[in-house]
Parts: structure tokens; C-alpha cells; sequence
């Protein structure tokens, strides 16, 4: 492989300057990663840039085109810019269960962490070659895939939910990838505080490597966890601070109606962050039992499964902490409060769908009806919490759209009753309701068949329908601008969006 390239990048007279860049990850060592260079992508072009991402990075907007900066070849592999040491780190995992042993940066390259605005952010390409981890794989990404990353990414960060960003896809026509059938590779940039799995720890557990399990804890911490440094006992303080953010992400999710689709360990976020976008997808009708993933054939990571399998994982993360916990009493104390900050933090968003202010006994039973009923008529998610914030208290109020939602109109009378009751009880007022419940129940989510849409369109040279998503996806809470276009992407899915088969081969 050849040397990385150094490219100096060029700092105009009166712009802001160039990225600097530092990697404090690389300071912990050799055991943790191997230092190599992204593969070339040939003749690249941009498919994407997400102006959101390039923001919170601090990046002028014209970063992509500036000159002297070379973009297009440091996001596409073929540069980097000075400061930037590329590295593939080294984690492995429980996949679907089962340990799988190491995996590790298959096809991820760690830039180095930029100083931004906002903090510290490492950047990473996706897609950008064989790594020592890339075990059968290629190292690279298909276009398909990488829209959907990028999408999703930015329309997480649209929904308020902790997620890794992305910056940009780029692609190249020049390099065949073969999946089921030929495609063409792309490569995303990414960005977070920290792109460490439940994975990274569980490597060196499972090595019985205590040393730089233990220096990668005390780096999480340091980073990313000052708080815990000075508790009684730091790691399981630690563990337990995972476990709550864990939870918190886990309601975000359920309460959107995402499915992640590969939740193993390697793919869980040490900062509680959504990472890795492979088969994910939204609800359309609503299913608790919803797989997204074509491969996931005994539906392990169902729906409704989600939040039972976070602490799963969680636990996988406490088995590898157990060396510097100590004793497993302690690490399972650790991760008790999950147990009730999931179901509260999902609760609590639940009475925000519903636009509930205050805090009632019933209001549980509330929702778990206003769920069932959704469920046994296969009620479209999102559209129906989005309706629902148009519901009239008012005896004679013509709540028809949300009404018409379900096939069991006596069942939904019942229940909206209950609901209008509950309303009146906290003095609620339509209009400041309504408002209130267009904040949290967004009008459009990256629904599989709008991405498709979008990829089919890239495939064919044309990449503006990304561009137009990604507007609407930055703003999923807004109402429609008016155009009939956007109209459609708040709208029911058509009838072939229920045969796309998304799955782990990306
Ligand atoms: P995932 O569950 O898709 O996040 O990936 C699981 C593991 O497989 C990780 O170690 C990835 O880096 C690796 N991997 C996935 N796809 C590829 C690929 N095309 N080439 C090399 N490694 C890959
Ligand atoms: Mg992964």
C-alpha cells in the first residue's frame, strides 16, 4: 500500500482557515489499531454534502469546491490533508447472539479528530478499502448503502436523536463492487465525539488483555465521562452512565419507530449514539414484531425487541468490564437503573405524542391501547401520531383524518373518549396542543421507499433527489412548504414499498 499522502492544505487570506487536526485515540497505542492509508477510489465525484454536518464541523460553505483544499480527493481516499493519521481500529463483538470474535474497522478508516466549534470530532471514510479486519470482505460500500447512511445520519441528528453525522458521500463509476449483483463503490465521511463500540472493550476482555482495557476506559472517561472519574468506583459508574444513555436511545428509537436492524455488539455506541446504518428502516404500518432486516430470520432484532436487546448488550459490556469492576454484584447494579429509565424515558415521550403535560396514573394504559389498536389495524405509524395532534376535544369535533386511521371506528371512539377525558382533565387547548405534538411527531421519516426513490435516481447519474430528502429530512417536524412534491413525502407509502428487501449486504 502506498505511503499516505500528504497533501498541505491551502489557507486563503481572509477565510477561515484550514481543519486542525489531532487523534487522541492514536495516543493510546499499537494493540488498538493498525495506521494505513484509504485505499484510491478511481475518478471520484460528490454525490452528496450535508451543509448541516459541515456546520456543526465548522467548515465554510464551500468547503466541498474550495480551492486549494482538494475535497473531493481527501473525502474519496485518494488524499489527506496534513494533520490527518488514518487508522483502523481493532473491536470485536456478539453478533446476533453469538460471540463472533474479532472484527474490527473492515472498512472504516479513522482521519483523526478535527477541532471544531463543537468539541473535538473524529472523522472516519466509510467504504475506503481493505483493512487487517476486512476478514472476507472488500472494504468498500455500495452507493445504495452509503445514501442510506447518509440519509438516515442526517435525519436522526433532524429528529433530535444522538447519532453519528455524515458530511458526505462520495463515488466512483470506475469501481465495480460485487454484492448480490454488481454495484458501484461510494464512500461516506463521518463524524462524532467518539466512533467506540461495546466492541472495543470486549476485544480486550476477551484477550485478557487488563492493561489496555483499562486505558481505554480511562480514555472514555477522560473524553467523554468526566463525571465518573471521581465517583466511588469509575467503571461501573461508567457502565452504569452507558446504560442510561443506552436507554435514553432506545426510547428515541421506539418512540420514532426505527428499527436499527444489526443491533450486535460492535455496532453499539459507547456514547449512546446511533451508529452503523445497514438494514434499518421506519415503521410504515405499525407492527411491534416489524423485522427490517431480510437476514435477521428468526427476528432477533424485531421492533419491539429493541429495547430488551439494548440491555442485552449491555451486558456484554459489563461481562467485559467485570476486570476492573471487580466482582459482577457491582456491574450488575450498574445496569439495574435501565430497568426504569427505558420505560420512563419512553413514557415520557409517549405523553409528549399524545401532547400530555402532566403526569397521570392511567396515562400507561393510555397509550399501550392507543398502540393496540394501531397495531391490530396495521395503523401507519408516523401519519397517525401525526394526525392525532389535529384531535378536537370538543364534543362534535371532527377528528375524521385521525379517525380514519383504523378499521375499528367503535374501538377508536372508545379510546379517543378516554383521550378527550384525559385532555380535559389537564385544561389541554387544541391549538397549543397541536403545536406542542408537531414538535415531537415528525411529518416525514426516511421511509425505505423515499431512500429508494433516491437511489434509484443516483444509480442513473442524477443525485438532487438526495439533496432534496436531505432538505426535508433536516426538518422532519415542519409543515409542507406547499409543493406538491413535498406533500408526497409525508404521505402514505405506495403499495411497492412493501416489497423492498433491505439487508446486511451493503
Ligand atoms: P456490520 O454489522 O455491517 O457493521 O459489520 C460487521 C463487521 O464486518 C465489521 O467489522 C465491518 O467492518 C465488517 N464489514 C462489513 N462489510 C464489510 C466489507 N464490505 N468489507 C470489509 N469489512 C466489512
Ligand atoms: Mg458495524
Amino acid at each position: 500500500m502506498n505511503a499516505p499522502l500528504n497533501i498541505a492544505v491551502a489557507d486563503l487570506p481572509g477565510t477561515p482557515a484550514a481543519p486542525v487536526w489531532s487523534n487522541r485515540f492514536r495516543a493510546l497505542g499499537s494493540s488498538f489499531f493498525t495506521e494505513l492509508p484509504p485505499q484510491p477510489l478511481p475518478d471520484p465525484h460528490w454525490v452528496a454534502t450535508s451543509p448541516g454536518c459541515a456546520e456543526l464541523l465548522g467548515l465554510p460553505p464551500d468547503w466541498a469546491q474550495r480551492e486549494g483544499w482538494n475535497a473531493l480527493q481527501v473525502f474519496s481516499g485518494n488524499a489527506v490533508w496534513e494533520g490527518m493519521q488514518p487508522l483502523a481500529s481493532v473491536y470485536s463483538g456478539h453478533q446476533f447472539g453469538v460471540w463472533a470474535g474479532q472484527l474490527g474497522d473492515g472498512r472504516a478508516l479513522w482521519l483523526g479528530e478535527m477541532s471544531t466549534p463543537n468539541g473535538p470530532m473524529e472523522m472516519q471514510l466509510k467504504g475506503a478499502g481493505l483493512t487487517p479486519y476486512s476478514r472476507m470482505g472488500d472494504g468498500r460500500a455500495v452507493l445504495r448503502s452509503s445514501i442510506r447512511e447518509f440519509l438516515c445520519s442526517e435525519a436522526m441528528h433532524g429528529l433530535g436523536i444522538p447519532t453519528t453525522r455524515a458530511l458526505c458521500i462520495t463515488g466512483s463509476t470506475q469501481l465495480p463492487v460485487r454484492r448480490e449483483e454488481v454495484e458501484t463503490a461510494a464512500v461516506v465521511a463521518r463524524a462524532a465525539p467518539s466512533f467506540i463500540r461495546f466492541g472495543h472493550f470486549e476485544h480486550f476482555a476477551h484477550h485478557e488483555q487488563p492493561a489496555p482495557l483499562r486505558q481505554l476506559a480511562d480514555f472514555v472517561i477522560a473524553q467523554h465521562y468526566p463525571e465518573c472519574a471521581d465517583a466511588a468506583q469509575p467503571y461501573a459508574a461508567l457502565l452504569e452512565a452507558v446504560a442510561r444513555r443506552t436507554a435514553e436511545l432506545m426510547a428515541d428509537w421506539q418512540a420514532v419507530g426505527f428499527c436499527h436492524g444489526v443491533m450486535n455488539t460492535d455496532n453499539m455506541s459507547i456514547l449512546g449514539l446511533t451508529i452503523d446504518y445497514g438494514p434499518f428502516g421506519f415503521l410504515d404500518q405499525f407492527d411491534p414484531g416489524h423485522i427490517c432486516n431480510h437476514t435477521d430470520h428468526q427476528g432477533r432484532y424485531a421492533y419491539a425487541r429493541q429495547p430488551n436487546v439494548g440491555f442485552w448488550n449491555l451486558h456484554a459490556l459489563a461481562q467485559a468490564l467485570l476486570p476492573l469492576i471487580g466482582d459482577s454484584d457491582t456491574a450488575l447494579t450498574a445496569l439495574e437503573p435501565y430497568k426504569s429509565a427505558f420505560p420512563q424515558a419512553l413514557l415520557a415521550r409517549m405523553r409528549g405524542k399524545l401532547g400530555l403535560r402532566h403526569i397521570e396514573d392511567a396515562d400507561r394504559a393510555l397509550v399501550d391501547d392507543l398502540l393496540k389498536l394501531m397495531a391490530a389495524d396495521k395503523a401507519d405509524f408516523t401519519i397517525t401520531f401525526r394526525r392525532l395532534a389535529n384531535f378536537g376535544t370538543a364534543s362534535g369535533a371532527d377528528n375524521a383524518p385521525v379517525r380514519d386511521m383504523f378499521i375499528d371506528r367503535d374501538a377508536f371512539d372508545a379510546w379517543a373518549q378516554r383521550y378527550a377525558e384525559r385532555l380535559q382533565l389537564e385544561g389541554s387547548v387544541d391549538t397549543d396542543r397541536r403545536l406542542a405534538m408537531n414538535r415531537v411527531n415528525p411529518r416525514v421519516v426516511l421511509r425505505n421507499h423515499l431512500a429508494e426513490v433516491a437511489i434509484l435516481q443516483a444509480k442513473a447519474g442524477d443525485f438532487s433527489e438526495i439533496e432534496r430528502l436531505l432538505t426535508v429530512l433536516s426538518r422532519p417536524f415542519d409543515e409542507a412548504t406547499g409543493s406538491a412534491a413535498s406533500a408526497a413525502y409525508a404521505g402514505f407509502p405506495p403499495e411497492w414499498a412493501q416489497s423492498i428487501e433491505v439487508s446486511c449486504s451493503s
